[in-house]
């Protein structure tokens, strides 16, 4: 004989149920016992309306009514005309007894757990009744055989413990007996001993399915659901979640148990001491073979086979100083709440003895607190115990693999990454078989917990990075396009899934939870809502995705001053955007300790020569012992293709224009000619070296004219340097007649930093810069005659946005 299960979906409606009886149709040469659920929704409606039926809320009526629309309504579709109105007087009348205890409750205004059973058994009395008629209309040879009269149980209502012993023994004689292909039962439904209808617990016809299956010595117990099998985690919230072929009873076990919902925790139990297998099969993908639950099934070898996680969860800890080295507290605490009948889903123990921690059902913290307060009542007034300590809305997130007990390393991988991800973990706890370990977090931390675990333990490292990109100017366009271009690239061989969830520019931002599609970001960002930095970073925030990265692409003092709030959520920070670094010691300093602490790197590698890798080798010189001695850079491209552009047949007015034009400036261009973005650069260079300077420290020698400095518009700054223009021919003939280039140079040495316009002669390294080119010569212990030299394009968009990508790739591979 063969057991299947339907589950609630399964059976939700009409097309549904056809679904069921083609799979029970293809079932070839079987007797089959067949366990229903509730049609979908129902269990939860009959509890609603139990529950404002006893609040003596009238509107339980809304929801009599809806479920009475839901079974005629399935009557009429599934069962033929001319056997439908039996069927439906049968439902009807059975509705009005339903009715009638509803009422009862409303009455009296009270709802005993006794009464709550029999209401909530309706969902699986009818739908059994109904499906059995059908399947008979249908021609298959199907019988109704109520379970009630088969699972016996004591009288605990809402979730009531199986006698064996009897329930055993009616199912073997009724089977023994029965000659028909299929049976069907309902699931959930029991009775006890004296004849008391009782229910075995919310998910509870897995459970019945099981019990039939074991008492029956049944060849499979097929479990059909929504799904096709046990995933590595919950789908619903994993969308890279696989199905997991085959795992052993006891994997399936902690899963279940750690709320895999997908198998009610006790099913395994009656069929485990028989070796029965499961299978978890999708009604809505028959052909897939889902998952195979059986003994021995060491998973290949494989270490974490499943991510599981339970809600509402409290921890309820018990401490203080006169519980050292005395014996039965433990005791005392544990028998106070078996003694109220709480059940403790995990616990943890301090060496030092000197606390107990468990965790609970959320529901049943409150009386758990009480419970043991009173218990330890004298501890308590003598102050040698804590009133215990409730701490509610928690999860627990557990992993767990038969084969997690000979590998080491798993707890630390696991810690890690919840580190990483600033997921602050409030207990942790290893079962003693060594097959799971668990952490309890917060309920907010619980989807970024999932799915950068089952990153780390089931994706092949792909890793997913998730881009919050400020500014899409003309360095923001560009990074978003070349992100576009590199996806699968980035997929394929850096195993990096770069997705960008939130852009904003200055007038409009927007998010999507799934990623913004780059081909057309800016009809999204056009749809998007006023910007707003306080309410980006709320979002950021709240959507607490794994692997987050802020991108700073303006040039904003309002947004740099933004960075530490992203650093303190874990968030890490790429950005050209000069401000920060070059802003107070202190606040530079306090950035990179913010990165340090929370894990979330802060790069701004674009900040000095755009593209090139000038701050990264500076890292990596740094890192390997050596020490700068000297820097000699010249780093301003917008001043170089200036001075290499200007000569005695165009005006120095044009030049500027020209470079401005060209995107070789900042916005405003007077950042650029004073000097003042050379002296940031350099003083980022040697705040990366080791010193400790500020901006003032700077010498800055001048070539602008005063006056150009103090204008207060573009237009005024541009107008400006036309009456200038002879001072500047001037400068231009001087170089010229001593056979030298006009270079604006940035030094630093002895801890001392000077820039400005420098006459250099033919042969220097310098000389025959182009462009907008940026060179940098460190001077170091090991490049002591020769430095070492990075030379190249050190602004324009592409290559700034080059820059940029690069820092969110070395985050990808932090
Ligand atoms: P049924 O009504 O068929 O009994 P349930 O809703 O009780 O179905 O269980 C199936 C659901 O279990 C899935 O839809 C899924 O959301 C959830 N689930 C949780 N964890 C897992 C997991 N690890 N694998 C598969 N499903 C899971
Ligand atoms: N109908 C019950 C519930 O929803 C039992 C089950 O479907 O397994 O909990
Ligand atoms: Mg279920």
């Amino acid at each position: 004989m063969k057991v299947l299960k339907f589950g609630g979906t399964s059976v939700a409606n009409p097309e549904n149920i056809n679904k069921v009886k083609s799979i029970l149709k293809s079932q070839k040469n079987h007797s089959m016992a067949v366990v229903v659920s509730a049609f979908g929704g129902v269990t939860d409606l009959l509890l609603n309306a139990s529950k404002r039926a006893s609040e003596q809320d009238v509107s339980y009526k809304n929801f009599v009514k809806e479920i009475e629309d839901r079974h005629i309504a399935a009557i009429r579709e599934l069962i033929p005309v001319k056997s439908q109105s039996a069927a439906l007087s049968k439902v009807k009348s059975d509705l009005n007894v339903l009715e009638t205890l509803l009422e009862g409750a409303f009455l009296i205004g009270e709802l005993t757990p006794k009464l709550s059973d029999k209401i909530v058994s309706y969902g699986e009395l009818f739908s059994s009744f109904i499906i059995s008629e059908f399947l008979k209309s249908e021609g298959l040879d199907a019988i109704f055989k109520d379970s009630r009269q088969l699972i016996i149980t004591d009288n605990n209502f809402g979730k009531a413990t199986v006698d064996f012993k009897l329930t055993n023994a009616n199912c073997e004689n009724f089977f023994s007996k029965n000659k028909h292909g299929i049976t069907l039962l309902p699931g959930f439904v029991a009775s006890s001993k004296n004849g008391d209808l009782t229910t075995l617990g919310r998910g509870g016809s897995d459970y019945t399915a099981a019990i039939i299956a074991a008492a029956t010595n049944a060849d499979i117990l097929e479990i059909w659901t929504d799904v096709s099998g046990m995933y590595t985690a919950n789908p619903k919230l994993v969308k890279q979640a696989k199905c997991v072929a085959s795992i052993s009873y006891q994997e399936a076990m902690e899963l279940s148990h750690f709320g895999a919902k997908v198998l009610y925790p006790p099913t395994i139990q009656p069929v485990l001491g028989k070796a029965i297998p499961i299978a978890i099969k999708n009604t809505f993908d028959p052909e897939n073979p889902g998952t195979l639950i059986s003994q021995n099934n060491n998973g290949n070898g494989k270490t974490v086979r499943g991510i599981s996680h339970v809600g509402n969860i409290s921890l309820l800890s018990l401490e203080g100083p006169g519980m050292i080295g005395i014996p039965g507290i433990s005791k005392r605490f544990f028998e106070t709440l078996s003694v109220k009948n709480i059940s403790i889903v995990l616990i943890t123990q301090a060496s030092s003895e000197h606390s107990i921690c468990v965790g609970i059902a959320d529901d049943d913290a409150d009386l758990a607190a009480e419970a043991v307060n009173e218990t330890f009542e004298y501890e308590i007034a003598s102050k040698r115990i804590k009133p215990v300590m409730v701490e509610k809305d928690l999860t627990i997130v557990a992993l767990v693999g038969d084969n997690m007990k000979s590998h080491q390393g798993l707890s630390g991988k696991m810690f890690s990454t919840l580190g990483k991800n600033n997921v602050n973990i409030r207990a942790i706890a290893q079962g003693a078989s060594e097959r799971n370990i668990s952490a309890v977090i917060k309920k907010e931390d619980v989807k970024k917990a999932l799915n950068s675990l089952h990153e780390t333990f089931f994706e092949e490292n792909i890793k997913q990075l998730n881009l919050f990109v400020m500014g899409v100017g003309n360095v923001g366009a560009k990074f978003l396009e070349q992100i576009r271009q590199q996806k699968k690239y980035l997929k394929e061989e850096l195993k990096l899934n770069v997705r960008v969830i939130g852009i904003s520019n200055s007038k409009k931002m927007v998010f999507d939870e799934n990623g913004i599609s780059l081909k057309d970001w800016k009809n999204a960002l056009d749809q998007g809502v006023r910007t707003d930095m306080e309410g980006f970073f709320e979002k950021v925030r709240s959507l607490n995705f794994r692997n987050s990265i802020f991108v700073d692409n303006t040039a904003s003092a309002d947004v740099s001053k933004s960075y530490a709030n992203y650093l303190k959520n874990s968030i890490s920070v790429v950005t050209c955007n000069k401000i920060a670094s070059s802003s107070d010691f202190a606040n530079y300093k306090a950035l990179k300790q913010l990165a340090k602490e929370y894990n979330a790197p802060y790069l701004f590698e674009t900040n000095v020569g755009a593209g090139l890798p000038i701050i990264d080798t500076l890292k990596h010189l740094i890192a390997s012992g050596d020490k700068v001695r000297k820097i000699q850079a010249v780093l301003s491209g917008s001043l170089n293709f200036v001075f290499n552009t200007f000569n005695d047949s165009i005006t120095f007015h044009d030049v500027v224009k020209q470079a401005q034009d060209q995107g070789y400036t900042e916005p405003d261009p007077t950042i650029d000619l004073s000097g003042v973005d050379v002296m940031r650069k350099i003083l980022i260079l040697a705040r990366e070296s080791g010193h400790q300077l500020e901006i003032d420290d700077i010498e800055n020698d001048a070539f602008l004219p005063e006056e150009s400095l103090e204008t207060n518009s573009n237009e005024a700054f541009f107008e400006c340097l036309k009456k200038y223009e002879s001072d500047f021919q001037k400068m231009y003939k001087q170089a010229k007649d001593a056979d030298c280039k006009l270079k604006y140079v940035a030094q630093f040495e002895d801890g001392n930093a000077k820039v400005g316009l420098q006459q250099i002669p033919k042969g220097h390294d310098f000389y025959n810069l182009e462009g907008s080119d940026n060179i940098v010569l460190f001077y170091t212990d090991r490049y002591v005659e020769q430095p070492l030299i990075i030379k190249g394009a050190g602004a324009g968009a592409d290559v700034t946005a080059s820059g940029i990508f690069a820092d969110v790739v070395r985050i990808g591979n932090f």
